[in-house]
Formats: structure tokens, sequence, C-alpha cells
């Protein structure tokens, strides 16, 4: 077991030559990934349902190839986890929320279609803020993520379980949803990597909507290549989504390694200015050096309209989400009020007593901005704010190419210290929300710690189907520097 005890900390490519050199089969990664939830997921809670049978069969028929000296997919035997907002045949799939407790969808999402093609381990489904509104997990209907680095703050959200989950070693990658932040808050807080793909890249075919027009799914992993060659597995185009790309995905984990003399790195003077905490600052201002010193250019670049951006992220974010969570009304499935007079009675009492608080809150401010009356000074205006950021991204990629800010002004936060103030907690946003408004890709890499020993997450963002780009330069930040720690747990 010696080998398997360590295995668990490892890379996909560590855990993948130790499956082909037979030193570990699938099932007992499988086994170590169980045991390690076992161990830690009480203190963590990353977890809200396991998807045991799934992952044995999977990993069965991946010993099976082994042994036939079949050829292995990439991903093939790594355990991997789910948010619990991202549909599996079958399986508990609950988005956090009481309304969906006892559902289970009758069909895969295309990620995970995919994933069980490429035979990737489903290890279970992770917590997430309900509906995936929010930033720090607090928002389940079912329990509190911890951050593995310190038991009394948040792990970010809303992929709060995945992000957790990968840094606390219980699974090898996991896959999350972005729609304002939701990898890159979680990949920042807990110090791992999280990357957001370009709008369109991964298919939402499965996906739990909330704000169909800035949803994406993407992958964390501990270090670049890993996020890289799951990002690999569940890229391309689906006909089931009529917004994803029709264009061929690239090797990202084969081209890692480019070097980054000659790149132009553009600093976002807005995001590094007032509001940002001193320790963050400071890390960024290190990492900004690490790039000098690889031969980089850094230019200082203005986002002039990033300041509307929360407030535009919050009126079609919302809007949207109005619409698409009209769905949950308790005739087809999900959870029905059990006493009610009549048909329009037991909908409102469904919907009542099955979304909790910042659900209503986000429906509510939604429904408003959509209202006759209210659609031209809200709704219309907030998409024209929408196409400004958009084109400052256009113009900043015109003298850049890679931006740069911090991920998050602060570092991880204490359990409960933002939970009475929607506005403190929607600021986490703030650096995360124009790529999903603009639909470019971002990841967050881990670039240091605060003076409390909380990790420090880096921001890096690029111009559509940019994604080989980023992962270069995320990959040759980390390939000088060592940041991606593992916290005792
Ligand atoms: N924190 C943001 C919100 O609450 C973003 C959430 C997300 O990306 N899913 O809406």
């Amino acid at each position: 077991m010696a080998i398997a005890e360590e295995l668990q900390y490892k890379t996909v490519s560590e855990q993948r030559k130790a499956l082909l050199n037979k030193e570990i089969s699938a099932k007992e990664l499988v086994d170590i990934a169980y045991k390690r939830i076992e161990e830690t997921d009480g203190k963590i809670d990353a977890f809200n349902s396991l998807t045991k049978e799934l992952a044995y069969d999977t990993a069965k028929k991946v010993d099976e190839k082994i042994r036939n000296g079949e050829e292995l997919p990439l991903l093939a035997g790594i355990p991997l986890a789910l948010k619990d907002n991202i549909c599996s045949k079958g399986d508990l799939t609950t988005s956090s929320s009481k309304i969906l407790a006892d559902f289970r969808p009758p069909y895969d999402a295309t990620v995970v279609k995919k994933l069980k093609e490429n035979l990737v381990p489903i290890i279970g489904k992770t917590n997430l803020d309900e509906f995936a509104m929010g930033s720090s997990t607090e928002n389940s209907a079912t329990k509190i993520t911890k951050n593995p680095w310190d038991l009394n703050k948040v792990p970010g959200g809303s992929s709060g379980g995945s992000g957790a989950c990968v840094c606390a070693c219980q699974t090898t990658v996991s896959l999350g949803s972005d729609t304002g932040g939701s990898i890159r808050l979680p990949g920042s807080f807990c110090g791992v990597i999280g990357m957001k793909p370009t709008y369109g890249r991964v298919s939402r075919y499965g996906l739990m909507a909330f704000a169909s027009s800035l949803d994406q799914i993407g992958p964390f992993g501990r270090c670049v290549e890993d996020a890289a060659i799951t990002l690999q597995m569940i890229a391309g185009h689906d006909e089931r989504d009529s917004t994803s790309i029709n264009q061929p995905v690239p090797n990202y984990a084969a081209n890692l390694d480019s070097g980054m003399k000659g790149k132009k790195i553009g600093v976002i003077t807005e995001l590094m200015s007032e509001g940002v905490d001193s320790d963050v600052k400071k890390n960024i201002e290190k990492a900004i050096d690490v790039y000098k010193n690889l031969g980089t250019e850094i230019v200082e670049i203005s986002m002039p309209h990033s300041k509307y951006a929360i407030a535009t992220y919050y009126i079609l974010a919302t809007a949207e989400a109005s619409s698409n969570l009209a769905r949950y009304d308790g005739v087809k499935y999900g959870y029905r009020a059990k006493e009610a007079d009549n048909l329009l009675d037991m909908y409102m009492k469904t919907r009542e007593e099955g979304f909790g608080e910042e659900v209503k809150r986000r429906i509510m401010l939604g429904t408003y901005a959509l209202s006759s009356g209210y659609y031209d000074a809200y709704y219309k205006k907030a998409q024209q704010v929408r196409a400004l950021i958009k084109q400052d991204y256009d113009k900043a990629f015109e003298k850049a190419d890679v931006l740069l800010s911090p991920t998050c002004p602060t570092t991880a936060f204490e359990i409960g210290s933002k939970v009475s103030d929607p506005l403190s907690m929607y600021i986490m946003d703030i650096c995360t929300i124009t790529a999903n408004l603009a639909g470019v890709p971002g990841i967050s890499i881990p670039c240091g710690f605060d003076k409390g020993g909380m990790p420090v997450g880096l921001q890096l963002l690029a111009p559509i189907l940019g994604e080989e780009k980023l992962f270069q330069t995320a990959y040759a930040f980390e390939k000088v520097t060592d940041f991606n720690k593992i916290p005792k747990i």
C-alpha cells in the first residue's frame, strides 16, 4: 500500500504511469480515493453523494484494457469528481437544492458521456452553492464545505466541493461550472488550478442552467497539465448545445512548454488598485516579476468598463436565472409541496419551500429586471454595457497576448462572515465576471500565500479560443515556482 498512499497526492501523468507499469490497478486507485474521502470528508464536506458502482465499473474496464495491452485514453482510470449540477444518468444530481433533493437524471450530460467513453472513474458529486449562485458554497441546502487549508474558512464558490476535493487529494481532478467565477474563485481559495474555458468550448448539455449565456463547465487540477488534460477530454462541438463552438480541440497538454520570450502580458490596472488586499497585491506583484524574469514584456492595460461589471452581471445573470428556474414547479420532477389547495397554490408552495433564500432573491431580482417598464432601463442597458466590456477585451488583446490580475481581491474568508450581506459576497466576483460577460477563457493558478498561510490566486485571461496560450502562460509560471502545495488534514 506504500505506493498507493503516495499516489493519491500525485498528478495525472504520474498516476497514469503507475497504472501502465502495473504498479497499481485502476481499482486500487479508486479504493484510495474512497479511503481518503472516508478519512477526510467528515471534516471537509466536499461531497453530496458518492457514485461507487459507477467508479468501480469503470475501473474494471480500465484494468481489463491494461491486462489486454490495449491503448488507454489519457484520463482513463484517474479519479474525478463532478459538481452536483452536472447530470449523470441515474445518480443523484441535486444542485445542492431541496427542490432537486431526490432527482436522478434520466440522461448523461455530454461531458459525462465523454468521461465515460474515456473510462474516467466518476467518484461522486460535489457540493455547491444552490444552483451555483454564490461565492462561498454557504448557499448550499445540503452542507457547508470547508477549506482544507483552514476548516473555519470557506473554499470559495460556487464549485466549492470540486475545489476542496482536489485540494484535499480526495480525487485527482474534478469538474465545476463557472458563470461569474465559480471555478476560478474556489481554485484561488483552495490553492489549486481552476479553469474556465471559452464560452461554447465545452458543451452545456446536461449542466443545470443558471445563466445560459454565461455558464461554462471547466476543470480543476493540482497542476496545469492535469487541468489541460481534463479539458481535452470534455471539450468539443456538440449538436445538443447550439452555442457550442464547432472548432477542432487542440492537444492542450502536448504544447505546454512553449516559453514566454517575446510574449506580452497586460496587467489590468483597475484590478490592481483599491480594494485589493495588500497581501494579495504583494503576491501578484511578485508573480509579475517572475514573468519579467522569463523574458515577458509587461504592459499596463485599462479596462474602463470593468467598474460596471458587477451591476451588469447581476442584472443579466438574475434575468436568465429567473427564466431558467421557472421549470422547477413541482409538476414533472423534483420536490412537490404536500398540501396545496389548487394548481397555482401548489406551484407557489413548492417554490417557496423548495428554493433557498439566495435563489429566491435572484429570481425576484431577475423577474423585476425583465418586467415591462423596467426591461429597457435594466436588462437592455446591461446588454449594452456587456458589449462595451467585450470591446474592452478586444482592445486589450490588441496590446497583450494574455491579461493578468488577482483572481479575487482577498483570500478565503471565515465561514459565516459574509452571509448576512449579499453585496459583500457579490463583490468577490469583481475580477472574474468580465471574462464570462465577454466569453473569454480564464484560469486561476496558485501564486503564493497570505500572512495567515491561505493561498493567493493569480488570474490569467486569453482571447476567445486562446486556451493553449492560457495553459502555456500558466505552465511557464508553475515550472519556475513552487506554490502548488497540499495542506495537511
Ligand atoms: N458568485 C457568482 C454568483 O453568485 C458566480 C457564480 C458562478 O460562477 N456560478 O452568481
